[in-house]
């Protein structure tokens, strides 16, 4: 059955990258439900609303303009500008610190001009901080990891509480975290969503669970602050011990989940004093994202495929 799901999951990613897939989705009548259960709209207007409700419900907020493998600069620019919105909206509505960004640098260019990307990230992480709160660089697939974390050692040295992600079916991972896991470094540790070949990553579901778990004890041990990004159940349990054994308070961690992915889980963390993060993407270039997270549940591609057939 793994090897089946390993297989599934390899075909809905490659289709997550496919321009001849994205042009059948994004032209049929899909039914907005299926979008609209992962993003929260098109609009910044959108993201803030999503954002104002969640952070009156006690939660956290990272969001996500969405796009990525960007290869225009003037579509790098946009991205980088709608940022500049968003966060300037975040701060005069109040919504600062509860609420960060989350940013792909392959949206900023990184595939076609490293330097621009740097750049356009470094203007981010300074409005974020005019706005009283932080940027979390998102981790895209293993050709980008080195130059993804070198440019996150960059802008850490004028915006140190720029945010890492760091994926734990890479075999590099665990080395990473123990490297990562300093005072005042943020990283998020979750398992990654791209299709990986075998020579860098594990494959298994057993072998990234474990993988996550040798992670995460490093980042709790360490003196950073881990940010937990997973809905595995088994995962969150095991967060919970090693904040106890490693005798760290809810405010040295946080957890963090999906818009629309297992909400009641969220409110049941947060109501039980954890801090509890929920990203939140919006924008129109749903398509690889909306992609991903079926090939995480296959279950819900059979809706969503049934979804493309209706008017
Ligand atoms: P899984 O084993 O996939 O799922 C565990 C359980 O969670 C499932 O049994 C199910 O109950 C529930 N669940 C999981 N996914 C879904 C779904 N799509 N729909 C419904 N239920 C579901 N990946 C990157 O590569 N780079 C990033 O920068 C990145 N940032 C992330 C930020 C956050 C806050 C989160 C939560 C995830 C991020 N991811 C990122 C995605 C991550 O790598 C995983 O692909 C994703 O979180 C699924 O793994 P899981 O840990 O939830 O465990």
């Amino acid at each position: 059955a793994d090897t089946l799901a390993v297989m599934l999951r390899s075909i809905i990613l490659a289709a997550a990258r496919s321009s001849r897939m994205e042009k059948l989705v994004a032209t049929a009548p899909v039914s907005r439900n299926i979008v609209s259960n992962y993003v929260a709209g098109t609009r910044t207007e959108d993201a803030l609303r999503v954002t104002r409700e969640l952070v009156e419900g006690g939660l956290k907020v990272t969001l996500d303009y969405l796009g990525e493998d960007t290869f225009h600069t003037h579509q790098a620019e946009a991205t980088r500008d709608e940022y500049l919105r968003l966060l300037a909206s975040l701060r005069a509505d109040g919504l600062t610190p509860a609420a960060e960004v989350s940013v792909k640098l392959s949206a900023l260019g990184q595939r076609f001009d490293e330097e621009m990307s740097v750049r356009l990230a470094e203007e981010i992480c300074a409005a974020a901080e005019t706005s009283g709160t932080t940027v979390t660089i998102d981790m895209e697939d293993h050709t980008v990891t080195d130059t993804t974390l070198d440019a996150i050692h960059r802008l850490r040295e004028t915006y140190p509480g720029t945010g890492a992600v760091l994926q734990s079916y890479l075999r590099r991972t665990e080395a990473d975290c123990r490297e990562f896991a300093a005072k005042g470094s943020r990283v998020r540790l979750c398992k990654g969503a791209y299709a990986e070949p075998e020579s860098v990553a594990y494959q298994s579901r057993l072998d990234i669970d474990r993988s996550y778990v040798r992670c995460l004890n490093a980042l709790m041990r360490g003196d950073g602050y881990p940010m937990l990004a997973t809905h595995d159940p088994r995962l969150v349990e095991i967060g919970i011990d090693r904040a106890k054994w490693f005798d760290r308070g809810p405010h040295s961690f946080e957890f963090q989940m999906l818009y629309g992915i297992r909400p009641e889980e969220q409110r049941r963390l947060a109501d039980e004093g954890y801090q509890v993060r929920v990203y939140v993407p919006y924008g129109d270039e749903w398509y690889g994202y909306l992609m991903r997270r079926m090939a995480e549940k296959p279950a819900n591609l059979g809706l969503f495929l049934r979804s493309l057939g209706r008017k």
